[in-house]
């Protein structure tokens, strides 16, 4: 019985797109805005967003233009990569305010971990090679 069902299951999904991170971003978030306009907001629109959210997600997962969603789900991911890069960032230098400072390297944009002395200097950055002068005031 239930080896029938997943036949089916699978002739169907065949030439399918079907689960990815996106996918499963969309469920979370139609869940999360569902519950939230339940315990707080209680209005239709955001109701119906969670609803559109949660429509947009099956028709991606039943879609047959696999090039499409996978090129979706590629420019998703590499947002949410970014997203995640700035986070992190942004808690390392919480946590190491007191040993030292981040700084951007002028010419090739990385990120330089520089300790925490007072004054001009002069820098090399490790990817370029070139040198710049930063100036940490506190
Ligand atoms: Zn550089």
């Amino acid at each position: 019985m239930f080896r029938r069902w997943l036949d089916r299951y699978n002739r169907f999904m065949y030439g399918r797109y079907g689960a990815d991170p996106l996918f499963y971003t969309m469920l979370v978030a139609a869940f999360v805005l569902n519950v939230f306009n339940r315990l707080f907001f209680r209005s239709i629109f955001v109701l119906a967003a969670a609803d559109v959210i949660f429509i947009l997600a099956l028709l991606r997962y039943f879609s047959k233009n696999i090039y499409r969603r996978r090129e979706e789900n590629r420019k998703f991911c590499a947002a949410f990569a970014a997203i995640k890069r700035e986070w992190q960032l942004f808690r390392d230098r919480i946590r190491d305010r007191k040993v030292c400072r981040y700084r951007k390297c002028k010419y090739c944009r990385a990120i330089l971990r520089l300790p925490t002395d007072k004054g001009k200097h002069s820098v090399n950055c490790p990817a370029c090679h070139k040198r710049f002068d930063v100036h940490i005031r506190f």
